[in-house]
């Protein structure tokens, strides 16, 4: 459920009017909902609330919206957050995340974002490898402070999602293969300043089938109880994000958080450890909107195209994992017809619709991209040498830009002439 309606004819931001944010703030423009961001985690927490020992830790994935306010908004309502670099563990920290709420993943961290995070007092890092062992191990040292690990594995399961963000298969960059997480565990307690104390998965994204989570989730108690067996303690076993949303409104609804919770409450049943949850797509995918306007119209030789102001470098998802966007007029029409919808760059991958039935829209007509939430405005680039796309927070009536558009001349400001030219 999100809070984009139609109201008095136009669509809203809960109440603001897209239309009245495009003619203020200009086009192509994000908009978030507050609303929709604080009843998804809601729901989220209250669905897993219950599980184990009654107080797991629901960890935004922090890269699927960094923005400042997405953040503080999650922070506000107990939020702690999932990073995957400096730059996120600093975002997550300003945005008001305690430190005791952050966990760090990711499979190549640098030693000063090791640094950082044991600097920050981070809750755990979920480390990849028996090399990150070693690195972390060292700056544990160096800096006198001891550090709770936890190991991600790689449980070699299908999660049945789209190949580009599949995590979970046994060729995958991510987590150490199962089979050998008794002795990355044993070399983590080894470390004289880690403290291994638990497990993490994270077997992809946008998952529609519960099957492959709920394999991973019993491999990883599984290993849990063995590592026990073995005299180690566990604290915390993470289950990682991954819980697809709904892109398209013709096609069935992915499986709720009810039945996410349902599934997790079947397969942890009589842990004694305290659960992790690292959502992102599901807090704030159907949270935002990307808002364009038309520039032009086209025939083509077979096809008519609509082309508008937003492009590949805003709204990447399309172009790289050819994933559909429900695409709407801000102000609903009655005819439709098939177009080709397309933004100016100059590559044919910057196509956001194929012969798709749209609305017949026309020059000057606004429309949005639904359910661009996530992973959207962070992965925007300034391709072609177009601005960073901005991002506006709307919560009830009221609204402001949390990402500024950059200009084209503090663009160029970056860049230098070599002394030679
Ligand atoms: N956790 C980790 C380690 C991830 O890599 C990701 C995203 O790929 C997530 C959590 C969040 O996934 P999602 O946004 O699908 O919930």
């Amino acid at each position: 459920m999100d809070h984009f309606t139609i109201k008095n004819g136009v669509m809203h931001a809960e109440d603001v009017s897209l239309e009245t944010l495009a003619n203020e703030v200009g086009t192509p423009l994000y908009v978030y909902s507050s609303a929709t961001i604080e009843r998804h985690y809601n729901v989220f927490a209250a669905a897993v609330a219950g599980l184990t020992d009654g107080n797991p830790l629901v960890a935004f994935a922090v890269k699927s919206n960094p923005n400042l306010s997405v953040l503080a908004t999650l922070a506000r309502l107990g939020a702690g957050a999932d990073v995957v670099s400096g730059g996120e563990l600093a975002r997550a920290l300003a945005a008001g995340v305690p430190a005791d709420r952050i966990v760090f993943s990711g499979v190549g961290k640098q030693l000063p974002e090791l640094r950082a995070g044991v600097e920050a007092g981070i809750l755990q890092f979920n480390i990849e490898s028996e090399a990150e062992i070693l690195m972390l191990g060292a700056v544990a040292a160096s800096l006198d402070k001891t550090v709770e690990v936890a190991i991600r594995i790689n449980p070699a399961v299908d999660p049945k999602t789209h190949g580009k963000i599949s995590t979970g298969g046994a060729d995958a960059k991510f987590g150490i293969p199962w089979d050998r997480v008794a002795d990355a565990f044993a070399l983590a307690a080894a470390q004289s300043h880690l403290r291994p104390v638990g497990l993490a998965a994270h077997i992809g994204s946008q998952l529609t089938d519960l099957g492959p989570v709920e394999d991973t989730i019993r491999k990883l108690g599984t290993l849990a109880k063995a590592l026990e067996a073995q005299g180690h303690t566990i604290k915390r076993i993470d289950c990682g994000g991954g819980l697809g949303v709904p892109y398209r409104s013709d096609q069935p609804a992915p499986p709720s958080p009810a039945h996410y919770a349902a599934m997790v409450a079947r397969a942890t049943q009589g842990w004694p450890w305290r659960l992790m949850f690292e959502p992102g797509r599901m807090i704030v995918g159907n949270a935002g909107v990307l808002v364009s306007s038309v520039i032009l119209t086209k025939e083509g030789a077979s096809k008519k195209f609509v082309v508008v102001d937003a492009a590949m470098n805003d709204l990447l998802r399309p172009s790289l994992y050819g994933a559909w966007h429900d695409i709407k007029a801000l102000r609903p029409k009655s005819r439709t017809e098939i177009a080709t919808v397309v933004g100016p760059i100059c590559e044919t991958g910057d196509t956001f619709a194929e012969d798709r039935e749209v609305e017949a829209l026309e020059a000057g007509e606004r429309i949005a991209f639904m359910t661009a939430g996530a992973y959207g405005a962070t992965m925007a680039s300034t391709y072609n040498s177009r601005p960073l796309v901005p991002e506006i927070m709307v919560s009830g009536a009221k609204w402001a830009i949390v990402s500024q558009r950059n200009q084209p001349e503090a663009m160029l400001a970056l860049d230098a002439r070599a002394p030679w030219l």
